[in-house]
């Protein structure tokens, strides 16, 4: 090794999902919306004043901030926005998570926490899941750093109540808890309201799931007026335009029309209820899904040879080499069409 390179930070970084660049694919690997955005985030982008890009943005966002006041009944000095819920995360696990004790997370849950304790030199701790992947509330009312917890939890798609959740926020007083709602639109409970009631709670969420702009970048979090001061201050010592002028419009606009979001959710819940039973039909078994995607096994068949397969006929899921679900496909949700695609391949292969 060179000199220089003693002075590197070496991470390994976390793997995002493909994004294959071929137009025919049945993309259904990293839990985008099937449907396009609002029609009225169509309409901002159209009529955008490119001269706007002749300044800076601004740094606080307040257009976005205002309409997510609105649209949450939440005061604006409790709320935070991020380039994406891995932005809020990343600089929420910078801010809160600066103790000597382990933080906690469950040990299969979403990849990016393990590669930002890494990264930040954050000292973890991971907490197996049980034998049906549900979390185990007792297991985080020890001693530790701070908690962070995806609700509903990836890959798995199951969620854990609300009162549970709220054990764990009241068992940990001396800890900032993390509650990562990126799929919380789909569950039908969130942990918003209990922001108010506990000061070391901060619940994120991001557009990128329910609101059909992944390509945007737009995340957020709730939070009480200390957590979200403190963590404006870390953001704002790091980089203060992070989000540009024209994305700050398109999630004012997205919010705007509450009616196509909604509808929408509904039509994903309905196709995912749908894709079930075929699965269940096919042979497949599955935690209980609150989210936009299947995480199933089969009966017999393996899971990464069906991925493969399923590759090889141009539809993507995404596959996990990893310890306890080896044997996992986690299927995103798509349109009623891909969905059918998706059903009648497995059936061929099967
Ligand atoms: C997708 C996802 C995120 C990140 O989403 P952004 O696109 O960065 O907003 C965060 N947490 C979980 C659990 C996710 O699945």
């Amino acid at each position: 090794m060179t000199s220089w390179e003693e002075n590197v930070l070496k991470v390994v970084p976390y793997v995002p999902g493909e994004q294959p660049k071929e137009k025919d694919i049945i993309k259904l690997n990293t839990n985008e919306n099937p449907y396009p955005p609002s029609p009225k985030v169509e309409k901002v982008i159209k009529d955008f004043d490119v001269e706007v890009l002749r300044k800076y943005p601004d740094p606080e966002a307040l257009d976005l901030v205002r309409a997510l006041a609105k649209a949450y009944q939440m005061p604006e000095d409790q709320i935070f926005v991020g380039v994406g819920s891995d932005d809020v995360l990343a600089m929420s696990f910078l801010t809160f998570f600066h103790g000597e004790k382990p933080i906690l997370f469950p040990d299969i849950t979403y990849s990016f926490y393990d590669v930002w304790a890494n990264e930040f030199e954050i000292p973890f701790e991971t907490k197996p899941l049980n034998e049906n992947f549900e979390i185990v509330k007792e297991d985080y009312f020890g001693e530790n750093g701070g908690i962070v917890i995806p609700n509903p939890n990836a890959p798995t798609g199951l969620a854990c109540s609300v009162s549970q959740l709220e054990e764990i926020v009241k068992a940990n007083p001396s800890s900032v808890v993390i509650i990562d709602e990126a799929y919380g639109d789909f569950n039908g409970e969130s942990m918003l309201p209990l922001v108010e009631k506990y000061e070391n709670l901060l619940v994120v969420m991001t557009f990128s799931k329910s609101r059909s702009l992944a390509g945007s970048r737009i995340g957020f979090a709730f939070g009480s007026k200390k957590l979200i001061s403190y963590l404006k201050d870390v953001k704002y010592s790091f980089n203060s335009y992070t989000m540009d002028s024209l994305t700050i419009q398109i999630g004012k606009a997205s919010l705007e029309d509450e009616e196509y979001f909604t509808n929408c959710v509904e039509k994903i819940v309905e196709t995912r209820e749908w894709t079930k039973e075929k699965l269940l039909e096919l042979g497949f078994s599955f935690p209980a899904s609150k989210t936009n995607f299947i995480f199933a096994t089969h009966k017999s068949a393996k899971a990464e040879d069906i991925f493969e397969y399923l590759k090889s006929k141009k539809i993507f899921v995404r596959y996990f080499k990893k310890p306890r679900i080896d044997n996992y496909l986690r299927i995103s949700i798509g349109t009623k069409e891909e969905m059918e695609a998706l059903i009648k391949e497995l059936k061929a292969y099967l």
